[in-house]
């Protein structure tokens, strides 16, 4: 008899947005003319760019040429979209890459999964609380912790806390860890990290010899100037940081497929022997194994994003709904909610008002203003009391959701 992975049975089952889809389904059966709003997903709503639409189809009619068909391509990426993301993305910054530690894939979800095949099951790993689900579930799933306690915290992982009274600024974990998950600019909290913060953390991976795992998938989002886009803006951060991006908020490929991994050269971790080894080389092997690239034509349209002419078109669309958040950020505080996150990043987070928690807020704010967000406990202990409104959406609906929310909770 064949026996499953028995760490699969330790999650919990998809709970969020199932419960989310069953509340809004029974609403909206009960109350049929009701305009039911939804702020509460994490996935893009504008189209492809025309520039990178038109460079999409170049690259599907190239395939039905026999003189500019393509096959299998290199697993790690073609060498021209890894260069044009350099030069482009990093070179500005003042991060020099070679094209060796840039890895293209189809999405950073993915990758900030699979790159656990590369470290021993031994490792003890930090993650922040509220959380992106994925870091937690996917170390769950390999085995690297014990069963969740009634808190939702699995036995054996380290949780950093990030609430309003640090600023959404975890503390260092105070017992020794080797993974550390960042993402920044944040999900679900929308804040972001300064340069003396990430600083602070790349200095601490290197004296406690961690690795952090950077999740960059909203740089784009970030408008403050002196806000890090890449962790390694931060000197010695190539000697403790793999980096992950993905042209699924950037540029709206939630649904085309493609980011990219930067494993430094220098970046090294421990074998059984105590040999320092090249973490580079063994992704490279995996990436070999397991994956075989990215689509021609998606990399040819992700090639066009940092075009002159495809980035000017992207940052409108980033524009759009970063306009979007600054309408729900500053109509919420104007409601007299506390908010945070929504001027680096499309996520608003807000504290519940009135001492509400997370369900009992979404069940009001339903019910009265027709309006569906996600309950900040649904990302971690941590995200009780809290709520995520999206800025991803029209703008027509963003201005309506928020005039009634206004008309709820307004103090005027
Ligand atoms: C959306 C998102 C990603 C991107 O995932 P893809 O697989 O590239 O679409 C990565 N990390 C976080 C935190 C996200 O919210």
């Amino acid at each position: 008899m064949a026996r499953l992975n028995d760490n699969y049975l330790k999650l919990k089952a998809g709970y969020l947005f199932p419960e989310i889809g069953k509340r809004v389904r029974e609403f909206t059966l009960a109350n049929p003319d009701a305009k039911v709003i939804r702020l509460g997903i994490g996935d893009v709503t504008q189209p492809l760019v025309p520039t990178i639409l038109k460079a999409f189809h170049e690259g599907v009619d190239d395939m039905g040429r026999v003189e500019t068909f393509h096959g299998y391509g290199p697993e790690q990426g073609y060498d021209w979209l890894a260069n044009t993301v350099i030069d482009k993305s990093f070179e500005p910054l003042g991060v020099e890459l070679k094209t060796s530690e840039v890895f293209i894939s189809d999405g950073s979800k993915c990758d900030t999964a699979n790159i656990l095949d590369i470290f021993d099951i031994s490792n003890k790993v930090a993650i922040c609380d509220p959380v992106y689900p994925v870091y937690n579930d996917t170390n769950v799933m390999v085995g690297r912790s014990g069963e969740a306690d009634e808190h939702g915290y699995y036995e054996g992982l380290v949780y950093m806390p990030c609430t309003a009274e640090n600023n959404f600024s975890p503390a260092y974990p105070t017992e020794k860890v080797d993974l550390i998950y960042l993402c920044y600019p944040n999900n679900p909290t929308g804040t972001v990290a300064s340069k003396e913060q990430l600083a602070g953390w790349v200095d601490y991976a290197l004296k406690n010899e961690a690795i952090i795992l950077f999740d960059a998938a909203y740089e784009a989002f970030i408008t403050e100037p002196g806000i890090p886009h890449s962790i390694y803006e931060i000197e010695g951060a190539k000697k403790c940081a793999i980096e992950f991006r993905s042209f699924s908020k950037t540029a709206g490929f939630t649904g085309v497929r493609c980011g990219l991994t930067v494993i430094p050269e220098e970046l090294t971790a421990t074998d059984a022997a105590g040999n320092q080894v090249s973490l580079n080389k063994l992704w490279n092997r995996r990436q070999g194994t397991k994956f075989n690239g990215v689509s021609y034509p998606v990399q040819k349209a992700a090639a066009a994003v940092y075009s002159d002419e495809g980035w000017a078109q992207v940052k409108e669309v980033v524009a759009y709904y970063l306009e979007n958040a600054r309408i729900i950020r500053e109509n919420l505080v104007a409601a007299g909610i506390e908010c945070y996150g929504g001027v680096n990043a499309p996520y608003i987070w807000l504290k519940t008002p009135e001492g509400m928690g997370s369900w009992e807020f979404f069940d009001k704010l339903l019910n009265e203003c027709h309006v569906v967000g996600t309950p900040g406990s649904g990302f971690g202990p941590s995200g009780e009391g809290y709520f995520r409104l999206s800025a991803f959406g029209s703008k027509d609906n963003v201005e309506e959701a928020v005039r009634r929310i206004r008309e709820k909770w307004g103090k005027e």
